[in-house]
């Protein structure tokens, strides 16, 4: 998944070798303490995902997932799947997913460099506000997804 400009970019945003397989054995140790299975398709998206480092469409994952593609129910359910374990994020202003590097379940902010298209997943501030102003509103907040859009350094500086 090549960068959508082609300004220099000082750090590759994926993982590869040693590292990829690492965050991968990681991955599946934290679904097998959840109970759960890592199947072949499961494992093949969150690779391609680590790979990236960035928000891959699904269509991307299906053509990148074997020799001759995927079907497309094979790719959404993983993602479900991952999304539900809280290994994955939908970015929905992308309509693309991405890896959580951080511990599941919880709520997310990403920066989004509108140029080269890559994110960076923080930390969200207090969600305080919001909760309050949704419980003035009486509504039931199920999750906070925050998304950012700008530059990031390295198209900034080009
Ligand atoms: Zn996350
Ligand atoms: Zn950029
Ligand atoms: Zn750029």
């Amino acid at each position: 998944m090549a960068q959508s400009c082609d300004h220099d970019h000082a750090t590759a945003p994926g993982l590869a070798g040693g590292s990829l397989a690492a965050a991968v054995g990681l991955i599946e140790a934290r679904i097998a303490a959840a109970g759960e299975r890592m199947t072949t398709p499961r494992r093949r998206v969150i690779e391609l995902l680590l790979e990236a480092g960035q928000p891959v469409k699904a269509y991307d994952l299906m053509a990148a997932f074997t020799p001759g593609g995927a079907k497309p129910p094979t790719v959404y359910r993983a993602l479900e799947f991952l999304e539900r374990q809280g290994l994955v994020h939908r970015i929905q202003s992308l309509n693309a997913y991405v890896a959580c590097r951080r511990e599941g379940g919880h709520d997310a902010a990403f920066l989004i460099c509108d140029c080269c298209g890559v994110t960076r997943e923080v930390e969200p501030q207090s969600t305080e506000t919001l909760t309050r102003q949704a419980a003035a509103a009486d509504f039931a907040i199920s999750g906070v997804m925050l998304e950012v859009h700008g530059l990031c350094a390295d198209c900034r500086a080009a």
